[in-house]
């Protein structure tokens, strides 16, 4: 039938509830380790400053904040909240306490420039702002409903810290939530155009959940000590780190933001086992990793996701560091949840240029973009997904996600790849517009749409071009205006000025016409291949 279905089975004790009365925080809590030993369990350190959360505290605070959100703040079912802020410890904890009482959280990179942010929270409706006070003057600067800080700040704008030690965590109230309310409205561009909001319900969270408690069990042991420096504001430090480990009873050590250095220290410091990561952490430990002068014995895996790693680098990798097991793992902000991972190393090792086996309760199918077949094993198309973790659609955009999602369920991913005979996942190309700077999303056509706003630019287009250290970096072909002497500089920088530091255009190129198809869309590739001559001749 050419459908794939996933090789593991979940088994009793990790099958996802079927009751539609149940909420993510309801289902974490029920996760957490039994209260004669959550008080012992640290559930988080905070890097920075060593501050210790156990599982009993973690569980009260959850509880406090949502008392404080409803009765101090009157956030009710389906208000949304935007949340700015890099990771913190209390991240996680305002994350539970939101989906707790029915709000709908929606989190967004601090990196963001004023008129992103402002974007964001009218395109999800949010009610209330969350934010670091690191963040806090843009959002003053752009006016916004309601504010509170998550750190106390001296001054008097309330704070999540006051929030939760003035609630009663007792005083909770009964919202009423069923698995398919929304839950969080995340930021992603899809296969084509701006960013959308990307609609996820309590019961895709609760699969995720279920699916990573699974894998840590089937993959780890409930000792081990996790590193996060992956933002929780992306989906996969959400799913990771904001909610699924603590299903799994497991200790994190969070950093704010990735640091080469601070990494090591941690993983000396820590003993740290199992780091999520992405391509260019990975990379960086194999430039430095002979420089290293910290002791990584402890660590036993790395994993890597959000963006393509090469085979090359895997086995670099493992060169350098034999006693670490390396997983690549594939998933989009659309499917929640990773869509395929490495059960065990050994597969890893035998195949080292796939992201793994489909995650159980995920089926697939390999598309022919021509004839809408599906394909046999080793033949290339695009990878289209069906789980109960899929997003249930764009926000208020019914023809994005009518384009996305067909009528019997299935995502298109706009990844181009193959399954071989075994079921491993080989993603080759990526067929949407998408770029991935340093794991993060560029959509071409925001950048597109901030080129035309400029006098001298007649018309422009913006493309992936390969990078070894950030995986690809935005280069922009411009049509200049008759007479314009419009540098490269001048675009970077007028871009520049506009957008959050990992959106930059790096590259410009100037060209007497965009190539367009007879309807009118840009002919990328056509772009992607004169970029490539042009760099071999260089
Ligand atoms: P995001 O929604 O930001 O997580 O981006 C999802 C996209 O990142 C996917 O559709 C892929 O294009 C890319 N991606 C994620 N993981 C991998 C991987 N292991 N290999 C290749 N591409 C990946």
């Amino acid at each position: 039938t050419g459908i794939y279905h996933s090789l593991h089975q979940l088994g009793e004790n990790f099958q996802i509830p079927t009751r539609h009365d149940i909420d993510i925080t309801t289902y974490v809590l029920s996760q957490f380790p039994h209260p004669d030993h959550a008080q012992t369990k640290v559930a988080l350190i905070d890097l920075a400053t060593n501050l210790q959360v156990n599982y009993t505290q973690l569980h009260r605070s959850i509880r406090a904040l949502a008392s404080g959100l409803y009765n101090g703040l009157g956030v009710r079912k389906g208000d949304v909240v935007f949340l700015l802020s890099q990771n913190s410890i209390l991240y996680p904890v305002i994350c539970l306490a939101i989906f707790s009482i029915g709000a709908i959280l929606s989190p967004a990179n601090p990196v963001n420039t004023k008129s992103e942010i402002s974007k964001q929270i009218q395109d999800s409706g949010a009610k209330l702002v969350i934010s670091a006070p690191e963040e806090l003057h843009k959002l003053l600067e752009i006016g916004v409903p309601t504010l509170i800080t998550a750190r106390e700040l001296n001054g008097d704008s309330l704070s999540v810290e006051e929030l939760i030690e003035y609630s009663d965590p007792l005083e909770l109230p009964q919202v009423g939530i069923t698995q398919s309310d929304n839950a969080a409205i995340l930021y992603s561009s899809g296969t084509t155009g701006t960013s959308k909001g990307v609609i996820l319900t309590h019961s895709n969270f609760i699969a995720v959940m279920t699916l990573l408690r699974w894998s840590v069990f089937a993959t780890s042991s409930q000792n081990d000590i996790f590193l996060c420096f992956i933002p929780i504001f992306h989906i996969y430090g959400l799913a990771f780190f904001g909610l699924g480990l603590f299903c799994a009873g497991i200790t994190t050590v969070l950093m704010q933001r990735f640091d080469f250095q601070a990494m090591l220290d941690a993983v000396q410091a820590y003993k740290i086992n199992n780091i999520p990561a992405v391509p260019p952490v990975i990379l960086g430990l194999v430039k430095n990793g002979s420089k290293v002068e910290c002791d990584l014995s402890s660590l036993r895996r790395v994993g890597s996701g959000a963006a393509p790693l090469s085979k090359e680098l895997s086995d670099e990798f493992r060169r350098k560091f034999p006693w670490v097991e390396l997983r690549q793992g594939y998933g989009l902000t659309e499917s929640c949840a990773a869509a395929t991972f490495f059960i065990s190393d050994e597969q890893a090792k035998k195949h080292p240029a796939s992201c793994g086996r489909l995650v159980p309760t995920f089926s697939a199918k390999i598309v022919d973009t021509e004839t809408g077949s599906a394909l046999p094993p080793g033949r290339k198309g695009e990878l289209w997904l069906k789980s109960p973790t899929i997003m249930k659609g764009y926000l208020g955009n019914e023809a994005a996600t009518a384009a996305t999602i067909d009528p019997d369920g299935w995502l298109k991913t706009g990844d181009m790849g193959y399954l071989d005979e075994d079921g491993f996942l080989h993603i080759v190309d990526r067929i949407k517009e998408l770029i991935k700077h340093n794991g993060y999303q560029v959509a071409p056509a925001e950048l597109e749409a901030i080129l035309l706003g400029h006098p001298q630019v007649l018309d422009a287009a913006v493309i992936p071009v390969e990078d070894e250290e950030a995986g690809q970096i935005p280069m922009a072909y411009v049509v200049r205006a008759a007479g314009s002497e419009l540098n490269e500089e001048q675009v970077i920088q007028f871009v520049a000025n506009q957008v959050a530091p990992y959106k930059k255009v790096r590259r410009v190129g100037f060209i007497s016409a965009i190539p367009k198809s007879a309807a009118g869309k840009i002919l990328r590739k056509e772009l992607v291949s004169h970029s490539q001559q042009v760099t071999s001749k260089l």
